[in-house]
């Protein structure tokens, strides 16, 4: 019998014959934490008495989610970890650096590593065949110190993709298509893996779209085979050599098969409060919002604020809307200045935040009033998610997020193409 990625990956990672369901003890490629659960793992190695790290240049620590910092209490965390990193000679992405998981696709992941972080959405590096998972603050505490982590290796379904994505549709939309046909828990400790011809026409960016929100089926993974596409991509990030084709055996064994045709999606959007309660952005028309918010580590990269940019150009945004844009990273925003991005969409009276996770997760930056609504190109829309519980959050691609800033209520995006 053949092996899914998940079995491949994670047989090599622990040196045995692993299988869906077993228990394995995996070398950890890197190990990182960010500035909201940092402090914790901190805290635990501490009480566990141990010191120090397996191996300084698999750890990386990054400030992102409260970038720069609100108030006294985060400043504190974010001294602790600095402190920390200055000592144990552990990578430090500072404030204005980005959001991690888009620093560890920038920087890090390759195929067929293991990448543990204490951030559901660590699953972003999938996109890159990497079997890349979120884990508590203890347990990443461990993989810090010991180098190695302990998994049971997922059943896969194989999400089959075919054709190709309409004018007006993205990545977005697929995977929030692909969630209100699972369930928010409809793969729980799965792994997705996706493939078929829809993959082989789909750019880095988007993969990373979709392998990021594999979570919010309940996923452990979300994985893309490596291919040219991959090897492109690790190439322009100067790490070309780490390049290895992954595929899974053709006689894997699945647990499902999801087939997706891809020309049949539309723009679709999740709304309040949960992100598999899907419908399609037509049939919002006329819903007002008053904040949009283009960004994240599911929307925040260079193709997303380009789709955003074209929309905007040489127009304006509603009166009565706020549009926030938080490049993913700071190398996301150094080059959407050199192709006019940042310009255009300052002109059409965005406000740009430094690169991180901007209001995404409710601590600054863009806190909703009561009853304010808010169309977020992010991955989550629970109650209170951006800061105010009597807030409601609705998630769409950037396309239509833009075109929503423009309009003051949502709208099919295709209306403004
Ligand atoms: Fe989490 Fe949002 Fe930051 Fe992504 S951008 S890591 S979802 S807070």
């Amino acid at each position: 019998m053949g092996k899914t990625l998940s079995e491949k990956i994670l047989s090599q990672k622990s040196g045995s014959d692993a299988r869906a369901g077993d228990i394995v003890v995996a070398q950890v490629d890197l190990a990182f934490v960010q500035d909201g659960t940092g402090p914790l793992a901190l805290r635990q190695l501490a009480e566990s008495g141990i010191e120090g790290v397996a191996d300084p240049k698999q750890v990386a620590f990054f400030l992102d989610h409260a970038s720069p910092s609100p108030n006294r209490e985060l400043s504190q965390d974010h001294a602790l970890l600095r402190h920390f990193a200055l000592k144990n000679g552990v990578q430090l992405w500072d404030i204005g650096e980005g959001v991690c998981h888009q620093l560890v696709v920038e920087s890090y992941a390759s195929p067929g590593e293991v990448i543990v972080g204490a951030d559901s959405h660590t699953v972003t590096a999938g996109a890159l065949a990497a079997f890349a998972t979120g884990m508590g603050s203890t347990d990443v505490a461990i993989a810090i110190a010991l180098g190695r982590t302990w998994l049971r290796v997922p059943e896969s379904f194989r999400v089959v993709l075919r054709g190709k994505f309409k004018k007006g549709v993205y990545a977005k939309d697929l995977i929030l298509h692909l969630i209100g046909k699972l369930g928010a828990d409809g793969a729980t400790y799965k792994a997705l893996e996706f493939c078929g011809r829809g993959v082989t026409g789909m750019g880095m960016s988007e993969r990373f779209t979709i392998a990021n929100m594999a979570v919010e089926a309940g996923a452990k993974v979300g994985l893309f085979p490596a291919d040219e596409t991959t090897r492109a991509y690790l190439e322009s990030r100067g790490r070309g050599e780490r390049f290895r084709l992954l595929r899974p055996d053709p006689d894997a064994n699945y647990e499902e098969t999801i087939e997706v045709d891809l020309e049949g999606l539309e723009p679709t959007v999740s709304m309040p409060h949960a992100v598999d309660n899907i419908v399609l952005a037509k049939e919002l028309k006329g819903e007002k919002v008053e904040q949009v918010f283009i960004g994240t580590c599911t929307n925040g990269r260079l193709e997303d604020l380009a789709v955003a940019a074209r929309i905007l150009k040489g127009k304006r945004r509603h009166p009565s809307v706020r549009l926030l844009v938080a490049p993913a990273s700071r190398g996301v925003l150094m080059e959407a200045m050199a192709a006019g991005y940042v310009k255009d969409l300052l002109e059409a009276g965005a406000a740009i935040l430094p690169p991180g996770c901007g209001p995404c997760v409710g601590i600054h930056q863009g806190v909703l009033g009561d009853g304010e609504r808010c169309l977020s190109t992010a991955n989550r829309n629970f109650r209170g998610r951006m800061g105010n519980p009597e807030g409601f959050i609705y998630l769409g691609s950037p396309a239509t997020a833009a075109a929503t800033a423009i309009a003051g209520e949502i709208i099919d995006p295709r209306e403004m193409m």
